[in-house]
């Protein structure tokens, strides 16, 4: 039943993608030799953290025009233009507070920082209208809560139905019964609704299980 020879070859592709970025973007910036950043066309550090390495050598795995070793996917992580003013306030914030850390006239710093922290969490978020018209993205909300993909994540890489039930740790009993049911590939898995699963007979806990699954191979929208 199970494959490993598959499986290990997608987890080393991304094991060995992490090395090479590591490889590619150690810190160049005296005093930070032991993170890795990605250092823009303006000079600019986005420090490489686990997360980041995750999300930039899977979309490598997408292919070329996704990202490469010198090229990060066109994802908000990488792209400081796109960070939303509240979380560039908590940054800052988070900036004030460890430029005051040694100092001894740190505290009223510190506190202007908490103070601007508090503002913008309670300032309202700027409203984005995601669409024109406003009845289509309740209409998607409702699809999309059916659906086991949330609703702010991608597709992650296509796997075998195998490999993603072994790789993800869905039980055997709903891998049987979604292969059964036809399913093929993860891929497929994005179109499965919970009222079908529950239509062809998975318990709620089984669509549960499957819907953390799928959560965890799915990647940050872009
Ligand atoms: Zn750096």
């Amino acid at each position: 039943m199970q494959n490993p020879p598959k499986i290990l070859h997608a987890n080393i592709n991304r094991d060995t993608n992490i090395r090479d970025l590591q490889a590619k973007w150690p810190c160049t910036r005296s005093g930070y030799r032991a993170s890795y950043c990605f250092v823009s066309d303006k000079g600019e550090h986005t420090q490489l953290s686990h997360e980041k390495l995750d999300v930039w050598a899977m979309s490598m795995l997408k292919g070329p025009e996704h990202a490469t070793l010198e090229k990060p996917p066109a994802h908000r992580f990488f792209n400081s233009t796109i960070i939303s003013p509240v979380l560039q306030m908590r940054k800052d914030a988070k900036e004030a507070k460890k430029l005051t850390k040694n100092t001894s006239a740190g505290t009223s710093n510190l506190l202007a920082g908490f103070v601007n922290l508090a503002t913008a969490l309670r300032a309202p978020a700027p409203f984005v209208a995601p669409h024109p018209y406003p009845l289509i993205p309740q209409i998607n909300a409702i699809t999309t809560s059916l659906s086991l993909l949330p609703a702010d994540r991608t597709i992650g890489p296509s796997l075998d139905l195998e490999d993603f039930c072994s790789q993800f740790g869905v039980d055997i009993s709903v891998h049987q019964k979604l292969s059964n049911e036809g399913y093929k590939t993860s891929h497929h898995l994005q179109y499965a609704t919970v009222s079908e699963l529950k239509e062809v007979g998975f318990r709620i806990g089984k669509i549960t299980s499957l819907k953390d699954a799928v959560a965890r191979w799915s990647l940050p929208l872009d």
